[in-house]
C-alpha cells in the first residue's frame, strides 16, 4: 500500500465511522500492518492509505499490535509532556508536540470486540497521533504557525513540481 502525503485532500478530511467490521476490514487491517511495518512506522491511519475510515493499527514499544476501529479517546489526562514526532506522511520531519500524557480509549479490535484501553507515555502518544488523523489533524497543526507554514510550503513545492 501507498502511504500518501501531506498536500493529499483525504489527509484533511474527517474520517467516516465503520458500519461494520467485515472480512475486507480486517484484510485492509492486516495489510495496513505490513506497510507500517515496511515503512518502518509505529502507528498508521487508514485515511494515510487513501481510505476515508476510521480506523488505525498501532506498534508502539511494547510490541503489542493494536487495532482501533471507530475509536472514541473518552478521557485526558491535564498533565501534559512534550516528544518529538514524525509522520510517515510527513517525511524527514520531526517536531516536539505537547500532548496529554495519559488517555483512555474505547474502540473495537477487528474481531468486532469492544475494548477500553489507559494508556500512558510513547503509546498514548502514538494513539493520539493517530487518532488526529481520522479528524483530519497532522501533529504539525499542534505546532505554531509559523513552523506549520514553513512545513506545508516545503510539501507543496514537492507536489508541484511532481505534478511537472
Ligand atoms: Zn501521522
Amino acid at each position: 500500500m501507498k502511504v500518501v502525503q501531506l498536500g493529499t485532500d483525504i489527509l484533511r478530511q474527517k474520517a467516516e465511522p465503520v458500519a461494520e467490521i467485515t472480512d475486507e476490514i480486517r484484510e485492509l487491517v492486516k495489510d495496513m500492518f505490513v506497510t507500517m511495518k515496511e515503512e518502518e512506522g509505529v502507528g498508521l491511519a487508514a485515511p494515510q492509505i487513501g481510505r476515508g475510515i476510521r480506523v488505525f493499527v498501532v506498534k508502539a514499544d511494547d510490541g503489542v499490535e493494536r487495532t482501533f476501529i471507530n475509536p472514541q479517546i473518552v478521557e485526558t489526562s491535564v498533565e501534559t509532556c512534550s516528544y518529538e514526532e514524525g509522520c510517515l506522511s510527513i517525511p524527514k520531519t520531526y517536531e516536539d508536540v505537547i500532548r496529554p500524557e495519559r488517555i483512555t480509549i474505547q474502540a473495537r479490535n477487528e474481531k468486532g470486540r469492544r475494548f477500553n484501553l489507559e494508556a500512558d507515555n510513547f503509546l498514548a502518544r502514538v494513539i493520539q497521533h493517530e487518532y488526529d488523523h481520522l479528524e483530519g489533524i497532522l501533529f504539525i497543526d499542534r505546532l505554531d504557525a509559523d513552523k506549520k507554514m514553513k512545513i506545508e510550503q516545503k510539501f507543496l513545492k514537492k507536489a508541484e513540481k511532481k505534478e511537472e
